[in-house]
């Protein structure tokens, strides 16, 4: 296997308390922790391995609800984003929408985006109709998931690798 000394950047957007946290540590420890200390970007590294290739992701869990630090001018530094909504807030589906503007607007074209909506646990309170998300699909040309980070690490995993072998191969274009 050959390890590449490149790094993919992963970046996990989205409003507070969506799961952003829970979903960055059960993708790389495939276990659920319940409660976390938000408030500052955590980077966590990890390896992505594809075919004969192993590469070193780099994921950026981040506290603030903007694509590039409130920097309106910089562009967003990433290969692949994640922006989080929970079905269970009406407004983080808002919000997600405006992160996908910024991306729209900051990002080369061909990043791509997974839109994943978490806590399909909570099912009977769920606020976020499948018909919003499929329109806003449509519209920003994204990859879009429903998980329960809570429940299933699965769920969680299949997507995230599927978000990163897309950068992978976008990086060998
Ligand atoms: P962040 O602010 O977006 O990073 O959100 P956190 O990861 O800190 O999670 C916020 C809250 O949602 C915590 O109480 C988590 O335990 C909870 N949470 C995260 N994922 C799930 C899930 O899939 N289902 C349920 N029911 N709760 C979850």
């Amino acid at each position: 296997m050959k390890t590449t000394t490149s790094c993919l950047k992963v970046l996990i957007l989205g409003a507070p308390q969506v799961g952003k946290s829970a979903l960055t540590v059960r993708f790389l420890t495939k276990r659920f922790i319940g409660e976390y200390s938000s408030g500052t970007d955590c980077t966590y590294q990890t390896m992505f391995r594809y075919e004969d290739a192993a590469l070193k992701v780099e994921i950026v869990d981040s506290a603030s609800n903007s694509v590039t630090n409130n920097n309106k001018t910089k562009e967003i530094e990433a290969d692949a984003i994640v922006i989080v909504y929970s079905i269970v807030d009406r407004q983080s589906l808002k919000q997600a929408q405006d992160l996908l503007d910024q991306v729209t607007e900051k990002a080369p074209f061909n990043t791509p985006v997974l839109l994943l909506g978490n806590k399909t646990d909570l099912e009977h309170r769920r606020q976020v109709s499948h018909d919003d998300v499929i329109l806003m699909t449509h519209q920003y040309q994204c990859r879009h998931c429903e998980v329960s980070v809570a429940e299933s690490y699965t769920a969680v995993d299949r997507p995230m690798q599927e978000l990163l072998t897309e950068a992978l191969l976008n990086r060998r274009l």
